[in-house]
């Protein structure tokens, strides 16, 4: 490629955008401008999107250079770039620009890895790329309400480099069915269910600190804290201590890790299956036990354990199987896609469900990771029935008289064996202590069904919970 010899250089302001900055790159090959012919200024925050090219002095935009040939790009140096200009390193264009001019007559240019620039260009994206992944892994969401009421979890975080919106696809496929809004000082990602918007920059909110948040929090990480697994020196590489401001569990750290041998052999002995143990006498003290259970794999995968919840001494039981992906973030029992299905349907039947207990045969999330989702996993017998201990252990000091198991893991989980929904729903059975229990499908049953079978199963089902509402009001 020949370039014309500009008099002037050529200003331009870049942003972060990459789109943007590929567009403004190709018309300066196109030209023929070479490297040391433009000057580079990096736009502040405000101007994230924008690359404005200008003339220096008088001059006019420059005529375009004697090549005309398309501009060559491969797909590996695209997909560099498209991390390397997020990163805040003010001379990110000119490396860029630079690498690009050269690709056109040196298209293994990226290959040689002892070269300056190739070098420059992989240590800024290895830091965008950690960054990144900071920023999946430290962002934490506080339940707040949109001005109509409707639940919004709100996060705030300090990334390092302009990687917020580049991010947000990952939160998008990750919470889904939430709102939510991520604060950052440059920008705001909001996600309102089915769009994705961007907002302007804001301070620390005060609502990041908020108590009964942080304390859930605190609650979380303690319980997905394993002692067993402890090696400080990992742990403080992966959590750094530039992100502890902002993260609530931070305080805890000292404490845990000084009384990391204290609880692996309360865990070993809390969480071993036999029957020695001693159950709770409240519920919290079940909630705290089962957070430390490792007895199956499930509780030892490191997601949360989601204790039942509602009134201490509910006339109502209701038994799920195991918390679902929401449930797992949420730590709470019934909030995602099957949640709403059964909520509709206590609605329909005139129950009111803050008064029932809702919980689950099992309290960890069993999943298998697929890309960025989890996919449920349906526990086994012998897991269902190691976690049978923590039902009956609620079930022992709710004393419910009435119970309702929502498919067959719940039934197994309530009778000691795998019942047949199918032909055992819609008539109650006495169970040994006296209390009666009623088996119906399960909501999620009624989300994987076809559209022509979905109705008459949801008539069904709400046949089912209202025969438990007579149960409960007889
Ligand atoms: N499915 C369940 O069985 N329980 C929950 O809590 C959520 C989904």
């Amino acid at each position: 490629m020949s370039a014309r010899i500009a008099a002037t250089p050529t200003h331009v302001i870049g942003g972060h955008d990459f789109a943007a900055w590929r567009s403004a790159a190709r018309g300066l090959i196109e030209r023929g401008i070479a490297p040391d012919q433009i000057v580079w200024s990096d736009g502040d925050a405000a101007m994230g999107d924008l690359f404005a090219v200008a003339d220096a002095g008088a001059g006019a935009v420059p005529e375009a250079g004697t090549t005309t040939a398309a501009v060559r790009v491969s797909k590996a140096f695209l997909a560099l770039a498209k991390n390397a200009i997020l990163h805040r390193d003010p001379a990110r264009h000119a490396l860029l620009y630079r690498l690009l001019w050269r690709a056109q007559s040196e298209p293994q240019l990226l290959r040689d890895t002892a070269n300056a620039d190739v070098r420059a260009l992989d240590l800024l994206v290895r830091e965008v790329r950690r960054d990144k992944h900071k920023m999946r892994a430290f962002v934490r969401f506080n339940p707040v309400a949109d001005p109509d009421g409707t639940p919004r979890y709100v996060a705030w975080f300090e990334p390092s480099h302009h990687i917020a919106k580049a991010n947000a696809d990952f939160f998008v496929g990750r919470f889904n069915t939430m709102r939510w809004s991520i604060l950052t000082p440059d920008l705001a990602v909001h996600w309102d269910g089915a769009r994705l918007t961007t907002g302007p920059g804001s301070a620390r909110p005060a609502a990041a600190g908020d108590d009964a948040f942080e304390h859930l929090w605190l609650r979380y990480y303690a319980s997905i804290f394993n002692p067993a697994r402890l090696k400080v020196g990992a742990m403080t590489k992966e959590m750094p201590k530039k992100y502890w401001h902002n993260l609530p569990e931070a305080a805890l750290i000292p404490d845990l890790i000084a009384g990391a041998q204290a609880r692996e052999a309360a865990m070993v002995s809390l969480g071993r299956s036999g029957d020695d143990r001693t159950a709770p006498d409240t519920l919290a003290g079940v909630a705290d036990a089962v957070a430390a259970c490792r007895a199956c794999p499930i509780g030892c995968n490191g997601t949360r354990a989601v204790m039942g919840e509602g009134p201490p001494l509910a006339a109502l039981m209701i038994v799920g199987e195991q918390p679902g992906d929401q449930e797992e973030l949420a730590g709470r029992v019934f909030v995602g896609p099957a949640g709403q299905v059964l909520d509709a349907a206590l609605a329909t039947a005139g129950i009111d469900r803050s008064a029932a207990y809702l919980t689950n045969a099992v309290k960890h999330f069993k999943y298998e990771p697929r890309g960025k989702r989890r996919i449920h996993q349906s526990p086994a017998a012998a897991e269902i029935d190691h976690c049978r201990w923590w039902l009956d252990a609620e079930r022992a000091l709710v004393k419910p008289r009435v119970s309702l198991a929502l498919g067959a893991s719940a039934g197994r989980a309530i009778l000691g064996r795998t019942p047949s929904i199918n032909r055992e729903r819609g008539q109650s059975q006495t169970l040994a202590d006296g209390t009666t229990l009623w088996l119906t499908a399960h909501p999620s049953y009624l989300l994987r069904l076809p559209d022509d079978k979905r109705a008459a199963e949801e008539a069904r089902f709400a046949a089912d919970l209202a025969a438990v509402v007579g149960v409960c009001e007889g």
